[in-house]
């Protein structure tokens, strides 16, 4: 739970105000469409955070690297908001190792971009390790703080999908070096924050503990019936699945405990599985990611219960949300879980991986149901429980609203400004988030 309490020793002097902040996020652009490949948490992350910090009369000015041609080197998202478009390497989508080689153009263009701009920035906030990679660079321009968010750690990807490591040996030795690079560290939950501690060598006042946030007067429920209709949805129990169709989201396991679900109903109340995330062609057919979940799903004799809704925008969310009986988040490692608080948000339980952030959003019993990673019929065995159980499934609801408050942008959003202005007085010895509480 967040509680803010107050801080234990009073200032003598007033925080210096924060007027501008540049945030780096290389590999992912704010002007990309959300769940495809490089466009989920993190985007969603940094967005809301420039319009939480906007309202408040801080600028942002978000760079990114440019990757086609046509997008315009400026573009202001909203009052107070703008996208800079660098171009570092060849305009055109590149591997995520790949980029590495293209940082310190990346760095050198900023640089260069803000002495011939005149402009200044008070905080440095860097996401994911290349952008912390920039910000290093940056910092020794410009001698101020950085804030860095690493969104998801290599070696905890790795452990998740033991085996087969997925992330490489250079991001690993990259996010480990950071460590002694940057000011101040945001770690998204309580075992992050012990990882970064204990595994990585942070110092304990280093790192920040400050939760997702969400906007809760986007995410709120909707008339579950009007929604469905809307969405042209059947009328029978919906699983949902929201995200990017990625190995370590094991949309699979999910498909497998469809399969086991659907096996043990009856045949005249069948459960669908709602897809939101990767591309459709122009006739709704599944391309390239989703390919291998319709191969998967065919084998598995579910097709026919599986509905593609293709990527959405986040405006779209919350009725679907609304729409569906339960929301299924199958990761095998799950740093934010954005999607399980949005769903809680919209009043709709969730059965989630005991996992990463989730192990601390998700109460189990009251706003949904956590079950082991990589394990189908556990996953079955919660969402037959949800759908099957009406009592609780209602109980579920309410919880799930009230569990999801918690994560308001009102809160993160004042906490994260608060640590921006102690970072630029220069405090450095004693956490400067030490107000901020995140427990389970
Ligand atoms: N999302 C979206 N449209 C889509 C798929 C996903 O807006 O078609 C958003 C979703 O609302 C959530 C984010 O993408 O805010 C995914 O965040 P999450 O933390 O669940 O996963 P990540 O992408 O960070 O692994």
């Amino acid at each position: 739970m967040v509680a803010i309490a107050p801080s234990s020793s009073p200032r003598l002097t007033p925080l210096p105000e924060i007027s501008r902040v540049a945030m780096i996020s290389v590999h992912t652009s704010p002007l990309s469409a959300l769940g495809g490949p490089d466009a989920g948490g993190l985007t969603v992350y940094v967005l809301s955070l420039a319009e939480q910090l906007a309202r408040t009369g801080v600028e942002v000015d978000i760079f990114t690297r440019r990757f086609d041609a046509e997008t315009p080197d400026v573009v202001e998202l909203a009052p107070g908001i703008r996208v800079l478009t660098v171009t570092a390497g060849p305009a055109e989508k590149l591997h995520k190792d790949d980029l590495y080689c293209i940082l310190p153009t990346f760095a050198s263009e900023v640089a260069t971009y803000v002495v011939e701009s005149g402009r200044r920035y008070d905080i440095i906030h860097t996401h994911y390790w290349l952008s912390g990679w920039v910000g290093r660079i940056l910092k020794r321009y410009w001698d101020v703080p950085v804030v860095h968010m690493y969104h998801t750690l290599a070696h905890l990807k790795n452990d998740a999908t033991p085996g087969q490591p997925i992330e490489s040996p250079l991001r690993l030795r990259v996010e480990r070096e950071l460590i002694g690079a940057v000011d101040q560290i945001v770690a998204p939950n309580p075992d992050e924050r012990a990882e970064l501690v204990w595994r990585l060598g942070a110092k304990n006042c280093q790192v920040c503990t400050l939760p997702p946030g969400i906007d809760l007067q986007i995410f709120h429920p909707a008339n579950v019936s009007q929604a469905r209709a809307n969405l042209n949805l059947p009328d029978a129990p919906i699983v949902l699945f929201v995200g990017r169709i990625d190995p370590i989201k094991d949309i699979h396991t999910l498909l497998a405990a469809m399969a086991d679900l659907i096996c043990n109903c009856e045949a005249d109340n069948l459960p669908y599985l709602a897809i939101v995330g990767g591309e459709l062609d122009d006739d709704g057919r599944p391309i390239g990611s989703l390919g291998t979940v319709v191969t998967k799903a065919e084998a598995l004799g579910i097709q026919d219960q599986i509905i593609y809704l293709g990527s959405r925008p986040q405006s779209e969310l919350p009725e679907i949300y609304s729409a569906a009986t339960v929301v299924a988040v199958s990761s095998r490692y799950e740093s934010f879980g954005l999607v399980a608080v949005e769903a809680m948000a919209c009043g709709t339980p969730v059965v989630a991986t005991r996992v990463g952030g989730m192990r601390f959003t998700v109460e189990e019993g009251v706003s949904g149901l956590l079950v082991p990673p990589a394990d189908p019929t556990a996953m079955s065995r919660a969402l037959n429980e949800v759908i099957g159980n009406r009592s609780l499934r209602s109980a579920m609801q309410v919880g799930a609203r009230q569990a999801a408050i918690r994560f308001s942008w009102h809160t993160v959003g004042a906490a994260m400004l608060r640590m921006y202005e102690r970072l630029a007085a220069g405090e450095r010895g004693e956490s400067p988030c030490y107000d901020t509480i995140y427990a389970s």
